[in-house]
């Protein structure tokens, strides 16, 4: 009946490299299922999901939580757009900003539309709050960034694939090092034009760089000191992935239900994406207190999804998830256990040379050149063991299950990841 029905794995990549455009260049596996921390491919090999689709998964494949509210919701409202008010919105925004202590927030979809406001809410308040001079904003972001794929957002990342022919890009942008505080308040002293800082407490794509202990404080003062906006882009570290609600979180042991997402750095614009739904829906937020987002105003900003009563629904059921089942505290205990473990293990291991992380948020360093293929065939012979994880730039394997994952599944992934690095050692 339907062309979707039946396909083999091959089939299925066929069809894609066919019709589908080759904006990705996935791992030859094409799932069918997944629940909690495994996902199934069409020919039934179960998996363990060690990527969770880039930190969007954090509660699991298919929460039956996540997915009741939605399927509720989607049976009765799905769509309103913003010329009328719907009943849920309201009340999600009120969830979220007492979660995380904001006044406001601003609902997007997607992580790269997220930080697109947050940019833009950065200007506005640069020109009617600070008076910076009209068009004259700047903005510091970090080298090996990474923000999202728009035009204005790849303006400023230095990944050259990324770039490469989409030019004229969008002005205003200073580039500095990342985990580098000197920089930082060398651009701020030299430069009275700037209006914020975007930073990610722990640069993912990158091959999750962890900065140094205080750099996110000290970056935060600095910005205190002269009255530029630090605005965090959580999208992939927020949500409990690094073991605390947020990575920018203080280390109160954000233990449970109880967490309140203490600040050691707060944010004077928050990103959020991913996780905020679980994976199940495009789901991304700007939050900010009222002296910053109220430079908004009817007609300066929006979006036909964004705050749509689905997207509101499925966002409180998938912060319940997480303060429900202790989420964070889960992603810090078993992440120490996982880095502990690797770190048994890598002197006697040739092919990789470090594991590093937080919580659940980690990637260990492969011993090979940076355009070897020894990452990729690792993932490959991952595959082959029922571990599916993705190499990140270069060399890098990040690994980021799920969040609901417990102690024995945790060691049986470390077992298959230490016999697969076993195959490759010289
Ligand atoms: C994934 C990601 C984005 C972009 O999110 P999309 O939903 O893919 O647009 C932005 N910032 C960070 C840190 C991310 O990891």
């Amino acid at each position: 009946m339907s062309i979707l029905e039946k396909l083999t794995s091959k089939d299925a990549i066929a069809l894609e490299e066919k019709h589908g455009a080759h904006n990705y260049h996935p791992l030859p596996v094409v799932l069918n299922k997944g629940e909690g921390v495994y996902v199934w491919d069409v020919e039934g090999k179960k998996y363990f999901d060690f990527l969770s689709a880039y930190s969007a998964v954090n509660q699991g494949h298919c929460h039956p939580k996540i997915v009741n509210a939605m399927v509720d919701q989607a049976k009765t409202l799905t769509l309103t757009s913003r010329a009328f008010y719907n009943d849920v919105l309201g009340s999600y925004e009120k969830y979220v900003t007492e979660t995380f202590h904001y006044d406001k927030l601003l609902p997007m979809n997607t992580g790269a539309e997220a930080v697109e406001t947050a940019l833009k809410l950065c200007r506005k308040w640069a020109y009617e709050k600070k008076g910076i001079a009209e068009n004259q904003a700047n903005i510091i972001v970090c080298e090996n960034n990474f923000h999202g794929r728009t035009t204005t957002i790849i303006s400023f990342s230095n990944d050259p694939v990324a770039r490469q022919n989409f030019g004229p890009f969008t002005d205003g942008f200073i580039k500095i090092e990342y985990d580098n505080l000197e920089a930082l308040e060398k651009v701020l002293a030299e430069n009275s034009n700037v209006a914020g800082f975007l930073v990610e407490p722990i640069q993912g794509e990158a091959g999750v760089y962890v900065p140094s202990e205080g750099y996110l404080a000290g970056a935060k003062a600095l910005c205190e000191e002269y009255g530029v906006l630090f605005i965090a882009d959580e999208v992939q570290t927020g949500i409990a992935r690094t073991g605390k609600l947020l990575a920018t979180c203080g280390n109160c042991s954000c233990a449970d239900k109880h967490c309140s997402g203490t600040p050691e750095v707060k944010p004077d614009i928050l990103i959020l994406g991913k996780a905020l739904s679980g994976g199940a829906y495009p789901v991304s937020a700007v939050l900010a207190n009222d002296a910053i987002m109220n430079v908004i105003r009817p007609g300066n900003h929006g979006s036909t999804f964004g705050g749509n009563p689905v997207a509101a629904k499925v966002g409180v059921a998938a912060l319940e998830v997480v303060k429900d089942e202790a989420l964070a505290q889960n992603a810090y205990d078993l992440g120490e256990l996982f880095r502990e473990e690797l770190n048994k293990f890598i002197p006697s291991c040739s092919v990789v040379n470090a594991v590093r992380g937080k919580g659940l948020l980690n990637a260990i360093l492969i011993n090979d050149t940076e355009d070897s293929s020894t990452a990729w065939d690792i993932c490959m012979a991952l595959k082959e063991n029922g571990l599916l994880a993705k190499p990140t730039h270069g060399n890098i394997i990040r690994f980021a299950p799920p969040l609901v994952m417990n102690k024995e599944q945790l060691l049986d992934c470390v077992s298959i990841i230490k016999k697969t690095l076993q195959q490759f050692d010289k």
